[in-house]
């Protein structure tokens, strides 16, 4: 055999890969995320968020771009799957992120929020909802029938759905928290130093890890893929957002001191073998 001619020693002494995965398994196992966004102006922010869920160990993820139908592939990383948005399933767990803030994403947000998918919703999809009765209504009634979501607002786009100024979260950002948990009855990711992880059935946690080297364009979009992937996984929305922001804080805390931390290379550390 030619692999015990070319390296005997080598070939007798191979032991199985050690991985977390069992061997039996394929992509389906690892469920599907699909990403909207990219509204104008906005393309990267969808991308970084669909990387980030195919680095965190999802097994196909799909993505959905809200004006630029002409984007088909990402060199970067071709494994994701561009589809025009009325063809992508919904019942796939989806995230919402870098939508703007124009007209055309309501009739989508209407759809996602209408499904019974797990759904993690960020920055203009927040933005959009806080100014939309409609909207507002339809999130109550999703989370009503216990459809997994996931809120992860900052604190002007929390500010933005209570009705306060950014000041006034940050001055109380516990309370801030639980009080749009409570409200929407859901969990809620409240980002920035210290983020707070908030959901009606559990007590508050504060993320211990993550720093101001995070304090850059993209790393929310890079959280909020990385929930989705745990989503995907299976997880609950809490358990989804406490292992995501405290590997997204991690991943921070030990990045090389000299080296510059942008969202995409974030997107790059964030490799499967330690988030599952
Ligand atoms: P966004 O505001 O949507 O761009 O998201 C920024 C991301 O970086 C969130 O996950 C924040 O929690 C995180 N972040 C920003 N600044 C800090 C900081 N000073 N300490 C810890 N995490 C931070
Ligand atoms: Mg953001």
């Amino acid at each position: 055999n030619v692999l015990t001619a070319l390296a005997p020693t080598a070939y007798l002494n191979a032991q199985p890969i050690k991985t977390r995965r069992p061997h039996a398994s394929h992509k389906g196992s690892y469920g599907d995320v699909a990403v909207i966004g990219g509204a104008h102006g906005m393309t990267g922010a969808a991308l970084l968020a669909a990387g980030a869920a195919l680095y965190a160990g999802t097994g196909r993820v799909f993505v959905g771009l809200l004006n630029d139908q002409s984007v088909t592939v990402d060199v970067r990383h071709p494994e994701l799957m561009f589809r025009p948005i009325q063809s992508l399933d919904f019942s796939a767990m989806t995230v919402v992120c870098g939508c703007g803030g124009g007209q055309a994403v309501q009739p989508v947000l209407c759809d996602v929020l209408s499904s019974p998918a797990p759904v993690v919703l960020d920055a203009d999809a927040l933005n959009v909802i806080a100014t939309d009765n409609v909207l507002q209504t339809e999130l109550l009634a999703r989370c009503a029938r216990q459809a997994v979501t996931v809120l992860t607002p900052h604190p002007l786009e929390a500010a933005r759905l209570l009705g306060q100024t950014a000041q006034q979260v940050q001055s109380d950002r516990l309370t801030a928290a639980q009080t749009l948990a409570q409200r929407f009855a859901c969990t809620v990711v409240l980002k920035g130093s210290g983020s707070i992880i908030a959901s009606p059935d559990h007590l508050p946690v504060i993320n211990p890890t993550g720093n101001g080297r995070l304090a850059s364009a993209g790393t929310g979009d890079v959280l909020a893929g990385m929930v989705g992937a745990e989503l995907a996984a299976g997880k609950t929305g809490f358990e989804a957002a406490c292992r995501a922001v405290y590997r997204h804080g991690a991943l921070a805390d030990t990045w090389p001191p000299g080296a510059p931390l942008t969202a995409q290379l974030l997107v790059l550390g964030g490799c499967d073998t330690a988030c599952r």
